[in-house]
């Protein structure tokens, strides 16, 4: 993609101030100027309360900077050619006086796309949008980018869902989850469409299990109030891990235009076995964590982390066994899990296929392993298939070989955030949740949602280093079945 492939834009940052515009949407765009591929009258309109001049805002991206951008990628021509771009209007993202402002800035070229990014709390989505429509900004060419959360149930996420529908349809919203933008994950749906060897093993026959884990190693970092009311299963289950689990499990789509990948992952989350109060009890885990030590560093229970209430139940790790019911993945647990304060940090996917139904080799050989497909999305990306070969030497000893599927490359791989941002701009929504995937996704955590409520299952305390409460390996345990890092 070049310079000519992307239309001329104005893209306008609501929350342009705040820690993801300037941690992520910012070096991600600089990234882009530094590719090469942004059109010359392209320009970034950032917007906050906070009253300040265009000159003070690129004063405080410069700042900022030091901390995202390294020193050297700051001293090349794209910065200053980049910084250019930048402009800020002061906006109370509730009241409409600002809007007229930005409507100045932004002037009559209708020809040009108008993304408007809102990296503010949800609260304030439906008002912006109102206020944009207000001051006539909102035009066919114009597209909104909403980030997550969105809404903590799923009435509140309909109502945000309902209330920006008011001012821009369907194909002009674009639901981000970044997750869905890592290099990873585009890679799956090449490994799985683009070659006939894995797409034959892809269903029940072949597969025991699917695992996805995504671990961090952090607490909850300075986030305290925002995740104290919102938990692991909200920040993580119902967006990124179920998302990762559509990429994994959906059918082959008609192309990838966007509706067609949409539809199959939209079956996938209609086909998940709805869950009873005795699957809330039985398989779902929920821990928090205590004190413990991490990388040789100790770390703070949740409870006396700063801005956490002392006797909080929030969970802060979630295990769950998850079917779907069709007939590719009929008796195929998929197996998800996420938490804070982890022994390390990593996502990925564990593809887990049956073991040979009758070994030929000595039955003391440890290395006859089933097969596993292991799809790391973080911290490095990377696929790898691990297979079993020939011990060298005498007699027919099984060790594990490993394939890496991943060619090493010296290419910038983009951040996630560098692909859905070009894409919210040139209008391509493959990438980005349709309204009634997010809706599916709600209606099956609900149930979680309601049990906890009325107390069933409880929050098992797991030490801050571990890989999770007792209960999480138990569920896999009566099962037959470990976790992947388990292994090591
Ligand atoms: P943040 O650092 O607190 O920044 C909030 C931004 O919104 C600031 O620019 C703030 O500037 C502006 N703002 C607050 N009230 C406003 C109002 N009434 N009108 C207009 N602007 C207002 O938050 P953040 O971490 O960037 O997160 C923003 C949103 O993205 C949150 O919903 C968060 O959950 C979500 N998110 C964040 C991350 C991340 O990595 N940070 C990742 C995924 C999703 P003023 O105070 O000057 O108005």
């Amino acid at each position: 993609m070049n310079s000519r492939d992307i239309p001329v834009f104005d893209m306008v940052i609501f929350g342009g101030t705040g820690d993801l515009a300037m941690r992520k949407l910012i070096p991600a765009m600089f990234q882009r100027e530094r590719a090469g591929v942004l059109p010359d009258d392209g320009r970034i309109i950032a917007s906050a309360r906070n009253p300040m001049s265009r000159e003070q805002y690129i004063a405080m991206v410069e700042a900022q900077a030091a901390s995202y951008i390294p020193d050297a990628q700051r001293q090349e021509p794209a910065w200053q050619r980049f910084l250019q771009r930048l402009h800020y209007v002061a906006i109370d993202a509730t009241k409409s006086e600002g809007y007229a402002t930005l409507q100045e800035t932004i002037g009559k070229a209708n020809g040009k796309i108008r993304v408007f990014y809102l990296a503010t709390s949800p609260k304030f989505f439906g008002a912006i949008c109102k206020h944009l429509h207000g001051a006539g900004l909102v035009n066919e060419r114009s597209h909104v980018v909403l980030e997550k959360p969105l809404g903590h149930d799923l009435d509140s996420s309909r109502a945000i869902n309902a209330e920006v529908a008011q001012y821009f349809s369907e194909d002009q919203i674009y639901r981000i989850d970044h997750y869905l933008g890592k290099e990873t994950v585009q890679n799956l749906l090449v490994l799985r469409f683009g070659n006939t060897l894995f797409e034959s093993l892809w269903n029940q026959k072949y597969i025991d299990h699917i695992q996805i884990t995504v671990a961090e190693s952090i607490g909850v970092e300075g986030r305290a109030g925002f995740y104290d009311h919102t938990g692991a299963l909200r920040d993580m289950v119902q967006n990124h891990l179920m998302q990762l689990l559509c990429f994994v499990a959906m059918e082959p789509p008609a192309s990838l235009d966007a509706n067609a990948v949409r539809d199959e992952k939209l079956k996938v989350l209609r086909s998940l076995k709805p869950l009873t109060m005795d699957d809330v009890k039985n398989n779902i885990i929920r821990g928090q964590y205590t004190a413990g030590a991490i990388n040789g560093k100790t770390a703070n229970s949740y409870r006396k982390e700063e801005g956490i209430e002392p006797e909080s139940q929030t969970e802060t790790f979630v295990a769950l066994k998850m079917e779907i019911e069709n007939w590719r993945w009929g008796n195929v647990p998929f197996y998800l899990r996420t938490g804070k304060r982890m022994a390390q940090r990593v996502s990925e996917i564990v593809v887990q296929f049956k073991s040979v139904p009758h070994s030929i080799f000595d039955n003391r050989s440890t290395g006859l392993e089933p097969n596993k497909l292991v799809i790391k999305i973080q911290p490095e990306e990377d696929i790898t298939l691990m297979l079993c070969g020939k011990k060298p030497g005498t007699g027919t000893n099984v060790r594990p070989v490993e394939l890496s599927l991943t060619a090493s490359s010296e290419e910038h791989i983009p951040d996630a955030y560098e692909r859905l941002l070009i894409d919210a701009i040139v209008g391509r929504q493959t990438l980005f949740m349709r309204r009634d995937e997010l809706d599916a996704a709600w209606q099956w955590v609900m149930p979680i949602l309601e049990g906890w409520n009325n107390g069933v299952g409880r929050v098992e305390p797991y030490v801050a280093g571990s890989w999770g409460p007792s209960g999480s390996a138990f569920l896999l345990a009566r099962d037959n079945r470990h976790w992947y890092e388990d292994l090591s």
